[in-house]
């Protein structure tokens, strides 16, 4: 590298989320003392105070954490998704017949996905970063310059050289920006509001989605608390609007209005905690990659949680690059070489775009109260009801086993 006097590590990682951690993790836990990697982040690494989601974790994602060695720390925590019902109904009428039901397993035994809380997530993939000799720094990456053979990267006054950086900076990404790569997309209009609720009866591993005219209501199922109390996680999407007079109203008013979309199959209903709002919006990187640079995670895509899939794209980027990064190393050969990025990007490029697709054209044909649209769905997810391969279609994509697999995502060590 050009100047002795900066830090120098191989690998930089700007953004401590769930991307930029499970990233860290998978390059030093498979090359040990032979990278260095450190990991910057403004906010630190906890989870965010007011995250209160808990994700879905498809069943691709789970090998990969297995074999991370991180998935028995959060296992406990982890409700397996036994099955799916859909619905599509407007507010307000009486019966919700089940549209379409899937019931969850990829292979006996293994659930196609479980519900696992952020902050379990978070703390489990970080303590395993640490552990494996991640360097941890509490300083945002404020820009970087390139030097040729290393990017000089200025983090609060210092400086690192990095071979290699990837930006795991969020959707609102200020490397994607530095770095001249266009981001394409659009606001929703639409807000997910975000809580977990007590109810009375079991869910059975059941994870529900009432398709609303202002979008779909989800019901995931978490496991129980230490007194075997009943939870779930709602993510409640309403037009901007609505959601901020939804936000502003007292907790008995917001019980009212959450029965009438939760049903009262599960008994009556109590918060466990504030409800939270988070704007909806759809955003796809033109390129992957720069010079010496990678986006990962919500930096690179950020889509509609119609699916649950955002973060399962993220970390799938996080898999493929540490391969790609792996496999270089190994030989002795740069991990910031033109050829590493431009597999990563072949790698992630469509499976994103798919992704980005699909959800965009779930939202936009569920989320209005269009009676030929619904007849229209009505007759689509009922052919799916009835056509097994288009089910198992489903189920594999829920899985995050479609597509060409990173080998951590086949459970296997790099
Ligand atoms: C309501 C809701 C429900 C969801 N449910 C699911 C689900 O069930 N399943 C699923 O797969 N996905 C889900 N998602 C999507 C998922 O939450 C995101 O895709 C995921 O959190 C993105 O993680 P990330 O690490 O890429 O980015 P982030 O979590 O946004 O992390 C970015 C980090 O970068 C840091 N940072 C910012 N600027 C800098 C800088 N200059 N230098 C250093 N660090 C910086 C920030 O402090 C932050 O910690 C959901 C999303 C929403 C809104």
């Amino acid at each position: 590298m050009s100047q002795p006097n900066h830090d120098r590590v191989d690998l930089a990682i700007a953004g401590g989320g769930l991307t930029g951690l499970t990233l860290a993790l998978a390059v030093k836990s498979a090359l040990g003392s032979g990278i260095e990697v450190s990991l910057f982040d403004p906010a630190g690494f906890e989870t965010r105070p007011g995250d209160l989601r808990a994700s879905a974790i498809a069943a691709g994602v789970r090998r990969m954490f297995e074999a991370l060695g991180v998935w028995s720390v959060m296992e406990a925590e982890a409700q397996p998704i036994t099955d799916m019902v859909i619905t599509d109904t407007a507010l307000g009428e009486p019966m919700r017949p089940v549209l379409l039901s899937f019931s969850g397993e990829v292979t006996e035994g293994e659930p196609f996905a479980h519900m696992v809380p952020n902050t379990v997530l978070n703390d489990a993939v970080r303590a395993a970063a640490l552990a494996a000799g991640v360097k941890l720094v509490k300083r945002p990456v404020l820009s970087y310059r390139n030097e040729g053979d290393a990017l000089v990267l200025e983090h609060g006054g210092a400086t690192t050289a990095a071979r290699l950086l990837a930006a795991a900076d969020g959707g609102r990404s200020r490397l994607r920006e530095q770095a001249g790569i266009a981001f394409y997309g659009w606001g929703y209009g639409q807000t997910a509001l975000v809580a977990t609720i007590a109810h009375e009866r079991p869910h059975d591993g059941r994870a529900v989605e009432h398709f609303l005219p202002s979008g779909p209501f989800a019901i995931l199922p978490l496991k129980s608390d230490d007194e075997g109390g009943n939870r779930s996680s709602i993510v409640w999407t309403e037009r901007d609007a609505d959601a901020r007079r939804l936000l502003a109203l007292s907790e008995r008013a917001l019980i009212d209005e959450l029965e009438k979309r939760f049903g009262l199959e599960l008994g009556t209903l109590r918060l466990l905690t504030p409800l939270h709002g988070w704007p909806l919006t759809l955003g796809i990187a033109r390129h992957f990659v720069g010079e010496r640079l990678a986006l990962v995670g919500d930096a690179a895509h950020v889509i509609h949680p119609i699916a649950g899939q955002g973060l399962n794209l993220g970390l799938k980027d996080a898999a493929a690059l540490a391969e790609r990064i792996v496999d270089q190393a190994r030989l002795g050969l740069d991990i910031g070489d033109p050829v590493v990025l431009s597999a990563y990007e072949r790698d992630r490029r469509f499976d994103t775009s798919a992704m980005a697709v699909t959800t965009d054209v779930l939202n936009r044909l569920f989320s209005n109260d269009s009676a030929t649209l619904r007849a229209v769905r009505g007759f689509g997810l009922g052919l799916v009801e009835r056509f097994a391969p288009a089910k198992r279609f489903f189920i594999k994509e829920a899985a995050a086993f479609s597509g060409a697999r990173p080998r951590l995502l086949e459970g296997e060590t790099l």
